[in-house]
């Protein structure tokens, strides 16, 4: 019996596993982390539409009481993974990367690509991390889809499928797929390294060049949506459905902005029609996207949903987008928290950035939330962005403060509004115009941390989370790394997470990935996979985010 059996959970495919090629989509990391992944739920629902393919759901088993791991099998079938033709791993983060590789051990799988055998599962992947930089898992992976998957993944099975009768060999089933658009495969890729441990040369077989970003163009694209109802996730109590891909405002830190070019709007039409298909299983439709709040015909939406009866959520909006009558909307929608990300508490850091916001708006934002009566803010910041200093460090704490002022006079005589701020480490990622700058050491992350959270530790109805700097640092080694970094993502695998032994195991420096300030022009381990944003641009905008910072030295110096 499979896992899936253990939730309740509706919209689940069963098909018959005979005459098709049989797919195991594994999110790697729990089923309440997975189910409330979109890009999981799109690539199912596209699988199982094709007669040909049976699709089914795996994720990375939990512990028992006991601390046993039971080995991975279906959650729709409990079959076991070594049976079925392609396993399909959805990769949106970096620290998942060690699961991908304890899945396969698990699972008697060859974790290996090159001595995986005739017969064996061929093993794909796909998502916004290995997009970005595929390398760290070049080594365990067949092929990539690098961009959006919803159609890459359609040729892949057809060309799978046919292959699968024709009982082709690996290597042919490997060049016929990399002839798909978006489609890497790391074998025909050779890397040399230089005496300093750059990148020397990156080697592609036969007459190819590198591997373009797959790009859905907007007409095409249809707005992804929950397709399998569970309470047993995170955001189990609403249909999600995605309202922008990407992001117009490309902030030169986002990944999530520069590699999902152009953003793509999905329409007032589709996006409603997504919500009707929704309404017989939720009463609330969680709005994703990247940029809800720069939707042209937001109101228009959240009118019509309101229309419908459905209540609403929206993920973090623009802090410069929110006005009255939208917070009205939301309210009405029955939305209790407003998410805002301002990320620096320093003005001329968030121009440099990308994020233009004045303190003032910010301030005015968090009176109206107040205002609107919602019953919580959340604050997203930022700590060791390139050049930051403890300054910029107080002025978040000296900034939630007048944004508590501004929200206390606003909420005079109704209950108080909390304010959530959620502080996370910088990480510098590939395809951004940060990606030549350096991650601040931990310790000294941990201490700007520790600023802010003491900074804020005595002011009433504020709270303060923060990432574990560590696992930032994990994240910012393997988010830069190249091929060589398997052997970290391997220990990891092997410890179970134990970040001090896995680096006592392995002979590569985390530092080197991580904490390296990157020299123009070096050749990037990711340099042969195009984001679709050239490097001159990524240069022209880390200049001017350079430049932003120095004009405010001579400035204030
Ligand atoms: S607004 Fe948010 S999603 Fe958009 S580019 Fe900036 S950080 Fe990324």
């Amino acid at each position: 019996m499979g896992i899936g059996k253990k939730y309740s959970e509706i919209g689940a495919i069963r098909k018959d596993p005979g005459g098709k090629l049989n797919v195991l989509l594994v999110f790697p990391n729990s089923y309440f982390v997975g189910m409330s992944n979109l890009g999981f739920h799109t690539i199912y629902a596209a699988l199982n539409s094709l007669d040909f393919v049976r699709c089914e759901r795996a994720f990375i088993p939990e512990r028992s009481q006991r601390g046993e791991t039971a080995a991975p099998v279906s959650a729709d079938s409990g079959e076991l993974p070594s049976r079925f033709d392609v396993i399909a791993f959805s990769m949106s983060f970096e620290n998942d990367y060690p699961n991908l590789v304890r899945f396969l051990s698990m699972s008697g799988i060859e974790t290996s690509a090159g001595a995986r055998s005739f017969g064996e599962p061929l093993v794909v992947a796909g998502g916004c991390a290995v997009s970005a930089n595929p390398e760290p898992l070049a080594q365990f992976v067949d092929a990539f889809v690098i961009g959006d998957g919803e159609f890459a993944i359609l040729e892949l099975a057809e060309v799978l499928f046919s292959a699968k009768y024709e009982k082709a060999e690996r290597s042919e089933l490997l060049d016929r797929v990399s002839a798909i658009d978006g489609v890497y495969v790391p074998n025909l890729f050779t890397i040399e390294y230089g005496p300093d441990g750059t990148v020397a040369t990156i080697k592609a077989k036969g007459d190819r060049n590198g591997v373009e970003r797959r790009a859905t163009a907007r007409e095409s694209l249809k707005p992804a949506r929950t397709v399998i109802f569970t309470e047993d996730t995170e955001f189990g109590h609403v249909g999600l459905v995605e309202a922008v891909r990407g992001c117009p405002r490309a902030c030169r830190f986002c990944m999530a902005s520069y590699c999902n070019r152009p953003a793509r709007f999905m329409t007032p039409q589709d996006i409603l029609y997504a919500a009707k298909e929704i309404k017989p299983y939720r009463k609330a439709v969680g709005l994703l996207g990247s940029a809800v709040a720069d939707h042209p015909n937001l109101p228009e939406i959240l009118e019509n949903l309101l229309g419908m009866g459905m209540g609403i959520t929206v993920s973090s909006l623009r802090a410069d987008r929110i006005d009255a009558a939208v917070l009205d909307l939301l309210r009405r929608g029955g939305q209790q928290t407003i998410t805002i990300a301002p990320e620096s508490g320093d003005e001329n850091l968030r121009a440099a950035i990308s994020k233009e916001c004045s303190d003032d708006v910010l301030i005015e934002v968090a009176a109206q939330v107040a205002s609107a009566g919602f019953r919580s803010l959340k604050l997203y910041f930022m700590v060791g962005l390139p050049g930051e200093t403890m300054d910029e460090v107080e002025k978040i704490v000296s900034l939630v403060k007048r944004m508590k002022h501004g929200l206390k006079e606003r909420s005079l005589g109704k209950r108080d509004v909390l304010i959530n701020v959620s502080v996370a480490s910088f990480v510098p990622k590939a395809q951004t115009p940060l990606q030549w700058e350096a991650m601040l050491d931990p310790s000294e992350l941990a201490r700007r941390i520790k600023a802010v959270k003491v900074g804020l530790g005595s002011t009433r109805g504020v709270s303060v989370h923060a990432d574990v700097p560590k696992w930032a640092f994990m994240q910012a080694a393997l988010s830069r790394g190249d091929r060589r970094s398997a052997r970290l993502v391997s220990a990891l695998a092997e410890t179970d997470f134990d970040w001090h032994a896995a680096r006592k195991m392995v002979d590569i420096n985390p530092e080197f990935y991580a904490q390296r300030e990157r020299r123009w022009g070096e050749i990037l381990p990711w340099s042969h996979i195009s984001s679709g944003v050239c490097d001159n641009e990524l240069r022209r905008d880390a200049e001017r985010y350079r430049s932003r910072l120095k004009g405010a030295t001579n400035a204030t110096g």
